[in-house]
């Protein structure tokens, strides 16, 4: 009698997910879920712990979906709390368990956890491993992942020459029954954090993510076909208000609701009934910085998160989280973040580059704030945006962005500071402590 695990972590869909294409079919699949209790606990020097109320609950939504459509396809969904290898190991020993799929991720914790799971299961367990939820996988790659290029720019050209993306594959009809002897559900939200069960986003965001893979199609259909709105891409990707200004996709793909794949090809097919290439092209160029940070995460491991202690944080970074640094533009995306669980692009950008280089801050604290208040918080791109702003990347170029000046330009009407803090909508811009130096430096880089 044959019995597959499937270990799901970042990859909460059935369809395309290599993990549920079975060949042979196995006689009996178990689906686990592991929240690592170490996510509940703060990184240290901060106070908050590293999953926040809004992704937490995002994540319980996204289960809780995935559980129903298991369940539609003769399967099911045992999620636990706890250490993640101990809980497999267990249910591996106690089931007898001859086959374990998981996904390769880039998270260095990760990792290290599969290769302790294997060295566990030893020779009775199969561990088949795979890449999945990005454009490309390690096989499909325009390069062997040693080649990676330094810059996005030379990953991009090397992609686009090559340029095999395979078609994302459907879901399966049905899936082989759950071992009867096996325990199956998920916990209640509120018996693991209260504050997560009661969240509820600022209505000011407009927008409501709500977890799960229906949910993250539905997204990407009013997108593409209901609004039409990813026509429109290009120029308003580095919009600030609205519902509609970018895709909003990021909460499903980091929790992989929604694979890479599957948006590409939607967005293929909205591109043949539409004249307008160049345009949505721009959304696939997006998710290509997605696949380059994870691949990057994959080779530099541990590195990702630059030497092991985080400092301890001052006053300016606590005003910079609370929204109290008195740039209104930078005030008014951190209450956005933090009572919302997301932000856009420009915004982030921004109020990296301000506790950077404004506030002399460490890029750490500010991606493990991120890490905290993101609902699509995803190891590689968050620690990988903030080291390229930072620039101890694999790109050393700082990103420096003169904030009032920004604010000028993608909120020329204050509306974003009056719609997040309308107290201080009639406040001066501001003022940056480095003033002077304001402007392209030798090795800084403005924009991109
Ligand atoms: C400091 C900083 C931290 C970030 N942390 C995260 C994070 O934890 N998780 C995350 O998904 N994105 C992160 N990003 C990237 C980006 O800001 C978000 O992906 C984007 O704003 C999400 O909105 P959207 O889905 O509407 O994006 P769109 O503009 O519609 O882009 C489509 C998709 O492309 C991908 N994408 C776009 N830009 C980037 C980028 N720069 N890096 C990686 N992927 C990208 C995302 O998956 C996104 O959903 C971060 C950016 C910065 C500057």
């Amino acid at each position: 009698m044959s019995l597959t695990l499937v270990w799901l972590r970042h990859d909460l869909r059935l369809a395309d997910n290599p993990l549920f294409h079975f060949d042979p079919s196995p006689d009996q699949l178990m689906c686990v879920y592991v929240l690592d209790r170490a996510w509940l606990s703060p990184l240290p020097g901060l106070s908050e712990p590293r999953i926040g109320p809004a992704r937490l609950r995002f994540l319980w939504e996204s289960l809780i979906a995935l559980r129903g459509e298991l369940l539609k396809r003769g399967s099911d969904l045992l999620v636990r709390v706890g250490d993640p290898v101990k809980v497999v190991a267990e249910l591996a020993a106690g089931h007898d368990v001859t086959q374990l799929r998981l996904r390769r991720d880039a998270g260095s914790d990760e990792t290290r956890d599969v290769q302790t799971l294997v060295d566990r299961l030893g020779a009775r367990v199969d561990v088949w491993q795979t890449d999945g939820g990005l454009l490309f996988g390690e096989a499909s790659l325009p390069m062997p992942l040693s080649a990676l290029p330094a810059s996005f720019s030379a990953f991009r050209r090397k992609a686009e020459r090559g340029w095999v993306v395979p078609t994302a594959c459907q879901a399966p009809v049905t899936l082989p029954p759950w071992p009867r002897a096996a325990p199956r559900g998920l916990p209640p939200l509120s018996k693991i954090c209260t504050g997560a069960a009661r969240w509820v986003p600022d209505p000011r965001g407009g927008f409501h993510f709500a977890g799960g893979e229906a949910s993250g199609l539905s997204r990407l259909d009013h997108y593409l076909w209901e609004s039409g709105a990813v026509a429109g891409y290009k120029q308003s990707r580095n919009g600030l208000l609205g519902p509609d200004f970018s895709t909003r996709l990021s909460p499903w793909l980091a929790h992989g609701c929604l694979s890479a794949r599957q948006v590409r090809d939607a967005v293929r097919a909205w591109e043949a009934q539409h004249v307008t290439g160049e345009l949505s092209d721009w959304v696939i160029f997006e998710l290509l910085w997605r696949d380059y940070f994870h691949w990057a995460a994959r080779q530099e491991g541990r590195a990702l998160f630059g030497r092991r202690e985080l400092p301890t944080p001052s006053e300016s970074f606590s005003a910079w989280c609370e929204g109290r640094t008195g740039v209104p533009f930078i005030d008014a995306a951190m209450c956005e973040l933090k009572t919302t669980g997301w932000l856009s692009n420009r915004a982030r950008q921004n109020v990296a580059s301000f506790l950077l280089h404004e506030l002399d801050g460490d890029w750490r604290l500010g991606a493990a704030w991120f890490e905290h208040c993101l609902i699509d918080y995803d190891v590689a791109s968050n620690w990988g945006n903030w080291r390229h702003v930072a620039g101890v990347g694999r790109d050393t170029r700082i990103r420096r962005f003169n904030v009032l000046k920004q604010a000028e330009l993608y909120d020329p009407l204050g509306a974003y500071v009056a719609h997040w803090r309308p107290e201080l909508a009639e406040s001066p811009p501001g003022r940056l402590q480095h003033q002077t130096d304001v402007g392209p430096r030798r090795g800084v880089k403005e924009d991109w």
